[in-house]
């Protein structure tokens, strides 16, 4: 197997961490109180691709969601990260899409099981190109998701309810966190499922750096 690397930062991807409900709006509109701690789940390396894929739809599932979200790369090596160095550790950021097949983690909420299937599909974690990052403070974020030119997701990374250092310092105090590691730091509201033949675009900024899927007919 040849492993994927990060674009623009030219790393081998290492291990995928996600963050769920981390935006209030999204964790309400799925029914959910925000997390009092940040909640954590991993999609397997399966499950990248990037600008420009065609993705094919996985027949176990009837209502996939697409999630847009701040993706960030680390650096180096690190583990009980102070949150006020979580920046040492950042190499970029890049936005990505966590493709979600909604029925089957409901069912999986309702039986208290893993979430690894419903987010673990073949492509269900494109990434865009990641623009490098060595700057003295974390900027905020604008996020955008459209599907067929109409926007669907838009929010700022300033409504996450733990930031990117905090998610960095939180997750190096369980896991010991490596070069070419990747977060997806959540999504705010306005997921709704996909179609065949959908083109779903992400964008950061305003353009900064963007994503652009197609759902396969
Ligand atoms: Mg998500």
């Amino acid at each position: 197997m040849k492993y994927p690397r990060i674009q623009g930062l030219n790393t081998p991807i290492h291990t995928i961490y996600c963050i769920g409900k981390n935006y209030e709006k999204h964790a309400r509109e799925l029914g959910s109180e925000p997390p009092s701690s940040p909640m954590v789940f991993l999609k397997p390396l399966s499950s990248i691709c990037f600008d420009g894929s065609r993705i094919q739809l996985p027949v176990q599932s009837s209502d996939i969601h697409h999630e847009v979200e701040l993706v960030v790369a680390i650096s180096k090596t690190g583990k009980n990260i102070p949150a006020e160095e979580a920046k040492e550790y950042i190499s970029g950021f890049g936005i990505g899409i966590d493709f979600t097949a909604r029925d089957l983690q409901q069912k999986a909420k309702k039986y208290g099981h893993p979430w690894s299937v419903s987010k673990g599909f073949d492509q269900f974690a494109p990434i865009s190109h990641f623009i490098s990052f060595n700057d003295s403070s974390i900027p905020d974020f604008n996020l955008e998701l459209k599907v067929n030119g109409e926007s669907r997701q838009k929010a700022s990374t300033s409504e996450m309810i733990f930031g990117v250092q905090t998610l960095i310092s939180y997750l190096s105090n369980i896991f010991t966190l490596e070069e070419g590691d990747l977060i997806f730091t959540g999504t705010p509201e306005g997921v709704s499922a996909v179609k065949a033949g959908d083109e779903v675009t992400a964008t950061l900024n305003n353009g900064l750096t963007s994503l652009t899927v197609s759902i396969a007919k």
